[in-house]
């Protein structure tokens, strides 16, 4: 994947939690989240099978990281 902010190649790998890997518009208590509560994204996408860990595309010289969740 092309970096949107400089356009070089970031590198592959992963975003690790041991409760899942969530979006959430407000923060919350981690033990509170509840994925079914509405506006709150999973952000699993594969890498697998539990939602604990995530890919994620890092660039170095930005300082991002973009997951993208699609199945
Ligand atoms: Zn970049």
């Amino acid at each position: 994947m092309k970096c949107p902010y400089c356009d070089k190649e970031m590198t592959l790998g992963y975003i690790q939690s041991r409760d899942g890997v969530v979006w959430t518009p407000k923060a919350r208590f981690v033990s509170a989240l509840n994925l079914y509560r509405k506006g709150i994204t999973d952000l699993a996408n594969g890498a697998a099978e539990r939602s604990g860990t995530v890919y994620a595309y890092k660039c170095d010289d930005c300082k991002k990281v973009i997951i993208d969740y699609s199945k």
